[in-house]
């Protein structure tokens, strides 16, 4: 077997992993990523299906976070066009919904003196004002508690979900048909009878923070590309990325890991390491250390944590705009599609010439039970019959892609809130991505977001590199 020695193995090219790869390589240490599939990204990634650029999960990414600054501080190319507007689409029309749309979207309804829209905007504005004020409990609460924020979330969980929160206020079917899309698109891909009001309200919180979460961009020719800058960036700084290499196992000794032993398509590769980062998932790194007393705790913790959630993507090609809006649209009045993106109205390089390409998510009936597949394929393909009208003419499935709870690559490993830390049982073996995400994060800026501070231990752990050799040309590609 082949023997290589290296800084820091990274096990998975997700945003996470590549993420710390990029950060660890600009500082000077030696740094493989391993990659099993043949793509980089994971879910920030980029399929192509009949000449379109399909996503392989995340479309919009938030701006001004950990994700963004990586490449400003890396130097590696960062092309982002804006999506400045996110909708919801309630029977015909789209109102605007966040940001200024708030405002905008309780005149619209006002003037339409369609009162139950009015209606629901008092009550989204009333649940924002509620979050902070709950919020700012528990602020208190921690003052005289010597817990950390998750502790004092356990114990707040559970007694409510946010459906029962919703029905005290209104029995109107519509408005709690809309809040599930609202809740399910831009919280947590999960049905709003299955999660705690208690999470919900902190997002709503944080989503009233204007510099956080009210800046949107999309990558005009697929994430990939911005992976593979990021992954430039490592190459250049003279580390490597493989991909089609899996790592088969962790390597420990003595309580501490000592490197992993992957399969390349060359053969088999012994790797020592000073430090492990793992983008493979919680579960997965737990699989890959195999039976270690050492991670007894961890495992209950970790069974009675994670909540892997499920979704239903659709991709579905037209010869028309099926969804003739630009931006993100909530849709309600729908069984399971709570999302829709025409991607080809914001850039004429996903798709051929004259065609456009619908991005969709569904939510399945159940995300805590496996799937019934062929009841959300029906599920979701009523709902293109009902949402767009257009779809019967004009539309052709390019892929149902789903991801059921046992997917290797669910929708979120774990919804917000429901997270393990990034340290493991183990001092020098780090998790990065989903699974292990700040309070109030979600998505791929929660998996920046947790790189940065894994990134931040491992510079305190490891000696000071010497300085890396500087690239000839910038990081892009
Ligand atoms: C349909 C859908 C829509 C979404 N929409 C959005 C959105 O609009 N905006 C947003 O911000 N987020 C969105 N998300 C969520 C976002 O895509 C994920 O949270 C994020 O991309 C996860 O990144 P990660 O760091 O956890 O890595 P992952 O994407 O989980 O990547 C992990 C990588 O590790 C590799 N790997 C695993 N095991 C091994 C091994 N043993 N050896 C080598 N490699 C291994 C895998 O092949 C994979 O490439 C969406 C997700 C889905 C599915």
């Amino acid at each position: 077997m082949q023997k290589k020695k290296v800084d820091c193995v990274v096990i998975g090219s997700g945003m996470g992993g590549i993420t710390a790869a990029a950060l660890l390589a600009h500082y000077g240490f030696k740094v493989l990523v391993a990659e099993k599939l043949a793509r980089l990204g994971g879910r920030f990634s980029t399929q192509e299906i009949d000449g379109f650029k399909c996503p392989t999960g995340a479309l919009i990414i938030q701006r001004g976070t950990e994700l963004e600054e990586t490449f400003k501080v890396t130097g590696a190319k960062f092309d982002i066009a804006d999506c400045a507007e996110i909708s919801w689409k309630i029977g015909d029309g789209i109102y605007p919904l966040l940001g200024k749309g708030v405002g905008k979207t309780l005149w619209a309804a006002f003037r339409n003196l369609r009162w139950h829209h009015y209606k629901f905007g008092i009550i989204h504005q009333s649940m924002i004002f509620k979050a902070m004020l709950k919020i700012g409990w528990r602020a208190f609460l921690n003052l005289f508690r010597s817990a950390d924020n998750k502790l004092v979330r356990k114990s707040m969980r559970g007694t409510i979900s946010y459906r029962d929160w919703m029905e005290k206020h209104t029995d109107d079917p519509q408005i709690i048909q809309a809040n599930h899309a609202i809740v399910s698109s831009l919280f947590s891909a999960t049905n709003d009878f299955e999660c705690p009001a208690e999470d919900v309200f902190e997002f709503w919180a944080s989503m009233a923070n204007p510099a956080k979460m009210q800046k949107f961009g999309y990558a005009p020719r697929g994430n990939v590309e911005l992976i593979n800058n990021l992954a430039k960036v490592v190459v250049d700084r003279g580390s490597e990325v493989m991909t089609e290499t899996e790592v088969k196992a962790i390597k420990v000794e003595n309580g501490r890991a000592t490197g992993v032993l992957l399969t390349t398509p060359q053969g088999e590769l012994d790797v020592d390491a000073a430090v492990v980062i793992s983008n493979a998932g919680v579960k997965q790194t737990v699989d890959l250390v195999g039976e270690n007393p050492l991670f007894q705790d961890y495992i209950r913790e970790m069974n009675e944590t994670l909540q892997p959630v499920p979704i239903v993507m659709g991709l579905i090609e037209s010869d028309v705009p099926l969804l003739d809006k630009t931006g993100l649209v909530v849709i309600t009045g729908t069984q399971a599609i709570v999302t829709g993106v025409t991607l080809t109205l914001h850039s004429d390089e996903i798709g051929p010439p004259g065609k456009h390409l619908l991005w969709t998510c569904g939510t399945p009936a159940s995300c805590t039970e496996p799937m019934d597949i062929e009841r959300e394929l029906k599920r979701n393909e009523e709902d293109m019959h009902k949402a767009f009208p257009l779809y019967k003419e004009h539309g052709r499935v390019l892929k149902w892609v789903v991801k059921d709870i046992d997917d290797d690559l669910p929708c979120m490993r774990t919804p917000p809130g429901y997270d393990m830390p990034v340290e493991t049982p183990i001092p020098n073996l780090y998790n990065v991505g989903d699974a292990v995400k700040e309070p109030g994060w979600t998505g791929s800026p929660a998996c920046a977001k947790n790189a940065w501070k894994v990134v931040d231990m491992v510079r305190k752990q490891l000696p000071k590199p010497a300085p890396s050799p500087v690239p000839s040309s910038p990081s892009t590609n």
